[in-house]
C-alpha cells in the first residue's frame, strides 16, 4: 500500500503532459485525416476512373439511358437522359459536375436555353469531361485514376437544334448554337391488310406514330373498328428524319395516304392553301375534315381488335342507338368535334360520361370512360381531336369500351349519317393548283416505290 502511493506521487505529473501531448496528437491527427478526407470526397472536381464511371451509371440508371462514349484517351463524355422530376443543375451535379462549374455553365446556356421552359423528359444531354493531369496518380491496386472537369454540355433544343456550352481556354464558358445534322428521308409504303391494321403497317416499316397519324386523318370517313376488311390496301408516303448517326429520330408527316376499302378509293394529300390553311383534301379538293369525327378514339390501339370478325363488335343498331369501340382501359377518347362540355360525371348505365354540345343541331355522347381529362369540366370549350377522357368500364358495360352517341335535334341517330364537311373546298385557280401538286405526289409515290422494288429485287 504505501510503496503504491509513493509511485503514484512520483509519476502523475509525467503520465498527465504524455496524456496530455497524446491527446493533442490524436486531435491534430483527426483534424488533418478529416480535412484531407473532405478534400478527397467531397470537394470536386470528382475522381473516376472507368470502372467507377461503368458502375456510376448503371448504379444511377438504367443502361439503356446513360451510354458511355470515350472520344479520345484523354476525354470522357457521358450522355444522360432526361426523367421525370430531373432539373440541369441537379443532371449536371449527378453526373459529376462540380456545383460551381455547373452554376457557371447554366448561366452561360441562358442566352440560348432556359432550362426551366426546355428541357423536356428524354432529352439526351451530353456532358463533357477532361482530365486534369496534375491529379493523376496510381491507387494501390496500380490502376491510374484521373480527376476529371467539366468541359461542355451538349443540350438538345429541338429535332434540328442543339446548344452547347464549352470552357473557353480563358476559363470562362461560351455558349453557341448549331445546326443538328438530321436528314429527311421521304419513305413509301404500301400494303395489303391480311390480319389488322397495326400488324400489317408496322409489317412493312410504319412507326405506331405514323400509323396514329394516318388513323386520325381518316377518323372523319372512317370508322377504324368495322370499315376495315381483310384484302383492304393502304398506301402511304410520309417524311423521316434520322439523325447523324442514322438513326430515326422522328416521324415527319404524312405527305399522301390511300385506303381502298373493299374497291372505294379513299385518297388523301396534305397540302398547304394559297392563304396558308394547311390541311389533307382529298383528289377532288376538299378536305377530309367533318364537323363530327367517326372514330372520336385513338385507333392505333383499336387495331388488335381488327380482323377478329368472328367475335362481332355492336355497331349502330334502332336498338342499341351508338358506336362501340372495344379497346383497352386508358386509351384516350377525342372530343368528336369543336364545342363545349354540357355534363361530365355519372350518368346511370353509361358510368362517367361526357356530353358535348357542338351546335344548334348536334351533340355527342361518350360513355363508359374511366376517367375524365383535365380540363373536362362542365362549361370549357373542347376543340376536336381534343383529349377529353380515356376508355373504361363503368356503369352498365360488359368489358373495357367506348360508346359513343350522335345526337340531331334532340333524337340519337347513326353516326355514319352525319358527313358535315367543315373544312376548304378548292376551287378555280387554287383547285388547278392543288390538282399539279396531287400529281407531283402521286407520281412521287410510284416512283419512290419503283426504287424500293428494283433495289428489292437486286438484293434477292
Ligand atoms: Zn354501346
Amino acid at each position: 500500500m504505501k510503496n503504491r502511493k509513493i509511485f503514484v506521487k512520483t509519476f502523475k505529473p509525467q503520465a498527465v503532459s504524455i496524456c496530455l501531448s497524446l491527446i493533442i496528437c490524436i486531435l491534430i491527427i483527426t483534424l488533418v485525416f478529416i480535412f484531407f478526407y473532405r478534400n478527397e470526397n467531397i470537394k470536386p472536381p470528382i475522381e473516376i476512373d472507368n470502372e467507377q464511371l461503368i458502375s456510376f451509371q448503371t448504379n444511377n440508371y438504367p443502361i439503356w439511358e446513360a451510354e458511355l462514349h470515350t472520344h479520345s484517351p484523354s476525354e470522357i463524355s457521358r450522355v444522360i437522359a432526361i426523367q421525370k422530376g430531373d432539373n440541369l443543375m441537379g443532371v449536371l451535379i449527378r453526373a459529376g459536375v462540380e456545383r460551381g462549374l455547373a452554376y457557371a455553365a447554366i448561366e452561360a446556356l441562358k442566352k440560348y436555353y432556359d432550362p426551366r421552359r426546355d428541357l423536356n423528359i428524354g432529352d439526351e444531354l451530353q456532358i463533357s469531361f477532361y482530365p486534369q493531369t496534375r491529379y493523376q496518380k496510381a491507387n494501390k491496386f496500380g490502376r491510374i485514376k484521373r480527376k476529371y472537369s467539366l468541359k461542355s454540355v451538349t443540350i438538345p433544343v429541338s429535332f434540328d437544334r442543339l446548344v452547347k456550352v464549352t470552357l473557353s481556354q480563358e476559363g470562362k464558358f461560351e455558349a453557341n448554337e448549331a445546326k443538328r445534322n438530321i436528314r429527311r428521308e421521304t419513305i413509301a409504303v404500301s400494303g395489303i391488310i391480311k390480319s389488322n391494321l397495326f400488324v400489317d403497317a408496322t409489317s412493312v416499316g410504319v412507326s405506331p406514330t405514323i400509323l396514329a397519324k394516318l388513323i386520325r386523318i381518316y377518323s372523319f370517313d372512317i370508322d377504324f373498328q368495322r370499315d376495315l376488311w381483310e384484302g383492304d390496301k393502304f398506301e402511304l408516303m410520309y417524311e423521316q428524319i434520322r439523325n447523324e448517326k442514322g438513326i430515326i429520330i422522328r416521324d415527319g408527316y404524312i405527305h399522301y395516304a390511300k385506303l381502298t376499302l373493299r374497291n372505294t378509293k379513299l385518297p388523301l394529300y396534305r397540302y398547304v392553301t394559297s392563304s396558308g390553311n394547311l390541311d389533307y383534301f382529298n383528289e377532288k379538293g376538299n378536305s377530309a375534315r367533318k364537323t363530327l369525327m367517326l372514330t372520336p378514339i385513338d385507333g392505333a390501339r383499336l387495331s388488335s381488335r381488327f380482323g377478329k370478325r368472328k367475335h362481332p363488335i355492336l355497331g349502330y343498331t334502332k336498338m342499341h342507338m351508338g358506336i362501340d369501340f372495344a379497346a383497352p382501359i386508358g386509351t384516350p377518347i377525342y372530343a368528336a368535334g369543336n364545342g363545349s362540355i354540357i355534363k361530365a360525371g355519372r350518368n346511370g348505365g353509361y358510368g362517367k360520361y361526357i356530353l358535348i354540345r357542338h351546335n344548334s343541331t348536334y351533340k355527342t355522347a361518350y360513355g363508359h370512360l374511366s376517367k375524365f381529362a383535365k380540363k373536362t369540366r362542365v362549361g370549357n370549350r373542347v376543340k376536336q381531336g381534343e383529349i377529353i377522357g380515356y376508355v373504361g368500364n363503368t356503369g352498365r358495360s360488359t368489358g373495357p369500351h367506348l360508346h359513343y352517341e350522335v345526337i340531331q335535334n334532340g333524337r340519337k341517330i347513326n353516326p355514319r349519317t352525319v358527313r358535315i364537311p367543315s373544312g376548304e373546298k378548292l376551287k378555280g385557280a387554287e383547285l388547278q393548283t392543288f390538282i399539279l401538286f396531287r400529281d407531283t405526289l402521286t407520281k412521287k409515290f410510284s416512283n419512290l416505290k419503283q426504287i424500293k422494288n428494283s433495289s428489292f429485287k437486286e438484293n434477292n
